[in-house]
């Protein structure tokens, strides 16, 4: 903790400086970038024009309001992956920008399919507490824009987690034709809130959503649970039309996840590995059938080490693709 008021150096860009004298080891190095990058450059850009000529999914406002889920059902469990300084930035905020799905996404069970995968938190979040700390309308009341999330004892981050499930459930889905929208992909420096999650999905008008996260309950605690929404019409929120569907989505979710996991349902929370919660600003402000997933408890030991092992996290994402799947084809 320094104390420090200043906004914190902005993340080098590898790309961007290729003016700056480098270490005489570099220059073969950067010799060869000057060459391969353009080129793949030139072919991505190509790649996105023909995307995009037949849906733009990574236009959206970015001046919104707001929010980003606490999860943690004790609310007592240490906070996980803090800013190593602690400090709050001063800097703007960063514009969100979700991935779109694959070039070639239009092949497959999946085609024409629209699928939002929302990473939980940021793994920046901890320095920007200033930003996540606002509070944001979920319709029946007021929530933090987002949370740092937890994490293992051994320091593996919920956000970290996150992220790479979400990596790997997006590449079995564009495999199967969809197109993928995510609400973050490591490229900004916080967030986005809650409220901008649930738009994100709203505004790709994806036929189905997953929000994936873990959990950070007492240590006795362990399994894993779907969260699906309650229905609540106040304010911003009207979940009436997707109350049924998420239901249908999170029992699939909840049967392929326990069978291709191995992980049980929770001991702590829910009935036979199901929620229903009407107090997550991600749920409430969706207009698409969405559901979280707490993947299992990171104080938990045992929960702790399946999660840190890349080959449960590779099951774990192809539980979330195949549930998906089933949804959207069944
Ligand atoms: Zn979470």
């Amino acid at each position: 903790m320094t104390g420090r008021t200043t906004p914190p150096p902005v993340e080098p860009d590898p790309f961007s400086d290729s003016s700056e004298p480098r270490p005489a080891r570099w220059r073969p190095a950067v010799k060869l970038a000057s060459v391969v990058l353009p080129v793949c450059l030139i072919g991505w850009l190509g790649w996105q024009a023909v995307a995009n000529s037949s849906r733009d999914v990574s236009a959206h406002p970015t001046s919104s309001p707001h929010f980003a889920e606490g999860d943690r059902v004790d609310g007592g469990a240490p906070t996980g992956s803090p800013a190593p300084d602690g400090s709050a930035s001063t800097g703007p905020a960063a514009p969100s920008s979700p991935s779109a799905g694959a070039p070639d996404a239009g092949k497959g069970p999946l085609a024409g399919k629209t699928v939002l995968l929302d990473p939980g938190h940021n793994t920046a979040n901890g320095k920007h507490t200033t930003e996540i700390n606002r509070q944001v309308d979920i319709g029946n009341g007021h929530k933090e824009c987002d949370t740092t999330g937890t994490s293992t004892n051994a320091g593996y981050s919920e956000a970290e987690f996150t992220l790479d499930v979400v990596h790997r459930a997006r590449q079995i889905l564009q495999d199967r034709g969809a197109t993928v929208v995510l609400t973050q992909d490591g490229d900004r420096p916080w967030g986005p809130c809650i409220d901008e999650r649930a738009r994100i999905g709203n505004e790709a008008k994806a036929d189905a959503a997953v929000s994936v996260h873990a959990d950070g309950a007492p240590a006795s605690g362990s399994g894993f649970h779907v969260i699906m929404p309650a229905k609540v019409v106040a304010g911003p929120a009207d979940t009436a039309a997707v109350v049924d569907p998420s239901h249908r989505l999170g029992v699939l979710l909840r049967d392929t996840f326990k069978a291709g996991t191995g992980e049980p349902t929770a001991s702590y929370i829910g009935q036979q590995g199901l929620d229903t919660r009407g107090d997550l600003g991600g749920l409430n402000l969706s207009k698409v059938p969405k559901v979280f997933i707490e993947c299992g408890n990171m104080r938990n030991t045992g929960d702790a080490k399946r999660m840190s092992d890349p080959e449960w996290r590779q099951r774990a994402a192809q539980a979330v693709a195949d549930a998906l799947t089933s949804y959207l084809t069944g």
